[in-house]
């Protein structure tokens, strides 16, 4: 069932087997394998079944590091969480991922691809992919294009796909129905509290923005609110141990990572068709769309002493001439969405975290008046008739004469990138976050030799001229021109010392018999891949394991 919290005809306090704290794909995902079982769950959402305004303000902190990360821009505080506005991309991690690499420090984790391999089959599943095939780094779907060819020690295609859901639309029914399941909505964990020997969780307090207040307890506990939210929930809760929960060793919160994206640089070619045309992801319609990307192969990763990349070539547009300008500009305007709070929410949140340079450009068009539009459209028909046989022929609808090179990073561990607690409170009285984002060395090497190895490789391939963005021409000192795509990662790292990680390899956290993490916050690293199909799975593995521990007799 699914309530409001703020409804005062529901108790404020509520006793529970599993308490989960948050309602995104991890939360989710635990619920769905639950639901139906004897299980009792408690689910707490702190914002309503939309996103508003005073909840995503919950989400306000500062940003403090050498790159800026906006935490209330790069997350959404709603039933179905931050993927309302993913792009739904999905890809397991590979073996090498997992694994301890030398030339990364802090890298490794305690689990093996083997190991996580049957709940990927169960995300893929809850993702609602179909039954697309798929092996350690990649799915095995066929593409559309023919990607291109290179030399395998150092680029490789590697495919993913765009998952056809929003987990807050697909599972509502199942979550509305089940007898096991209450979710409360606006209801914010505001602190776990401990029991006295600190070894367990005994309540977790819980409130409303409208004042409401009481309590949870639940013989187990999961935090579920993304890796920012964790490591701040961790940090408020500091009853009775001052650090925070779990951060007896000063990990919580620190090796916060994204995945660092910029532009590494321009291809000059009159091929520039030829080669982004494969990778544009506008072409594929399918229900679930598979897509390749340019990812660096191993053998260069281990030679080079590489993180993992990605990069993307967009073709780059000449001219448009003024009839198809005016024609574009009109469709734009025509399929405005209506701006209520939720749209400007997405709007905001995904012009902070994109770096696909086809979205620039059409925003200043919109604004010319629609009479003058038509106008100029009607008078560039010939335009408009050329750009459709050019399309009708499946070539681009205008001429391209470069092609831009997006890189997209796997962040090396760091444990001075970090997430804290600022001074200035929220509108529950809570310490806001503060995010201090920080690359090293490796990072911004990384950028560098990727953006050289790739941009070589296609010219002697395809032909053309290499031009490194300037940033990367510069002096190796020079700052990295990367932003965030928030996919945040990190900051309860799993290990299995702890003395190296807040959580366990069974996402416990360490030294806590009943607290769990889900999310992405324990991923000790994070590839370039996109991080939820891993949640998910990383979910559905703690969902099997919190099912078993339950099953046991309480001890006397
Ligand atoms: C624009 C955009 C595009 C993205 N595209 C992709 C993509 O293509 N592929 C991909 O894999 N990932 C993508 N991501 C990242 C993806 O959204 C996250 O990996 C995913 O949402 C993490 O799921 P989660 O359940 O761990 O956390 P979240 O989705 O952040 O959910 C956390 C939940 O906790 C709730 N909450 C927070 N604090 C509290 C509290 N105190 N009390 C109660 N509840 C609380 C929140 O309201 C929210 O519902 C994208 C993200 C954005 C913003």
């Amino acid at each position: 069932m699914i309530g409001d919290y703020r409804n005062e005809s529901l108790p404020t306090s509520f006793d529970a087997d599993i308490c989960i704290i948050g309602t995104g794909a991890a939360g989710i995902a635990i619920a769905h394998a639950l639901a139906g079982s004897s299980l009792n769950l408690c689910m707490l959402e702190s914002g309503g079944l939309a996103s508003e305004r005073e909840s995503q303000q919950l989400y306000e902190g500062s940003s403090v590091g050498a790159l800026p990360c906006d935490p209330a821009a790069s997350r959404v505080r709603a039933f179905g969480g931050s993927c309302n506005f993913w792009g739904g991309g999905c890809i397991p991690l590979s073996e090498l991922d997992l694994s301890r690499r030398d030339w990364v420090p802090h890298s490794g984790w305690p689990l093996s691809y083997a190991q996580l391999q049957p709940y990927y089959e169960r995300a893929i599943e809850f993702c609602r992919i179909g039954n697309l095939g798929f092996a350690a780094g990649s799915f095995l779907a066929p593409l559309p294009r023919e990607p291109l060819e290179f030399d395998e020690r150092t680029l490789v295609n590697r495919t993913f796909v765009s998952a056809p859901v929003l987990f807050g639309d697909a599972y509502r029914a199942e979550l509305e129905q089940a007898a096991n399941i209450r979710v409360l909505l606006h209801a914010n964990l505001l602190e776990l509290r401990a029991t006295d020997d600190g070894r367990r969780v005994g309540q977790a307090l819980i409130g409303s923005l409208d004042g409401r207040r009481g309590l949870v307890r639940a013989r187990h506990y999961v935090l579920a609110c993304g890796a920012i939210e964790n490591a701040r929930l961790l940090l408020l809760s500091d009853a009775g141990c001052p650090r925070g929960l779990g951060n007896r060793h000063d990990l919580v919160g620190r090796y916060f990572m994204d995945h660092p994206s910029g532009v590494l640089g321009s291809i000059l070619t009159d091929a520039a068709d030829r080669i982004a045309r494969p990778y544009d992801r506008r072409l594929n319609k399918d229900p679930v769309p598979a897509f390749p990307e340019i990812s660096l192969s191993e053998t260069a990763q281990r030679d080079y002493h590489l993180l993992r990349a990605r990069i993307h070539p967009f073709a780059m547009e000449g001219p448009v001439p003024r009839g198809l300008q005016a024609l574009r500009a009109l469709r734009a305007k025509a399929h405005r969405p209506q701006q209520d709070e939720s749209e400007a929410l997405k709007a905001r949140v995904c012009a902070a975290t994109t770096s696909d340079p086809s979205r620039f450009g059409v925003v200043a068009e919109q604004t010319q008046p629609t009479a003058r539009l038509a106008l100029e459209a009607a008078l560039g028909a010939g335009d408009i008739a050329r750009a459709f046989a050019r399309k009708l022929a499946d070539r681009p609808t205008v001429s391209t004469d470069h092609v831009d090179l997006i890189g997209y990073f796997e962040q090396a561990p760091n444990p001075d990138s970090r997430v804290t607690l600022g001074d200035e409170c929220d509108a529950l009285g809570q310490r806001k976050v503060r995010v201090d984002w920080r690359l090293t060395p490796l990072d911004t090497y990384s950028y560098r030799t990727a953006a050289m190895l790739c941009g070589g490789e296609i010219v002697r391939r395809y032909g053309g001229v290499f031009r490194p963005a300037s940033w990367l021409a510069e002096d190796a000192d020079a700052p990295a021109q990367v932003h965030g795509t928030a996919h945040h990662m990190g900051t309860t790292r799993m290990a299995d010392s702890p003395l190296e990680g807040v959580v366990d390899r069974d996402c416990r956290v360490h030294g806590i018999d009943n607290l769990h993490v889900a999310g992405s916050s324990v991923f000790p690293t994070g590839s370039w891949a996109f991080p939820t199909l891993t949640i998910a799975s990383l979910s559905l593995r703690l969902a099997d394991r919190l099912r078993l521990l339950l099953s046991r007799p309480v001890a006397g």
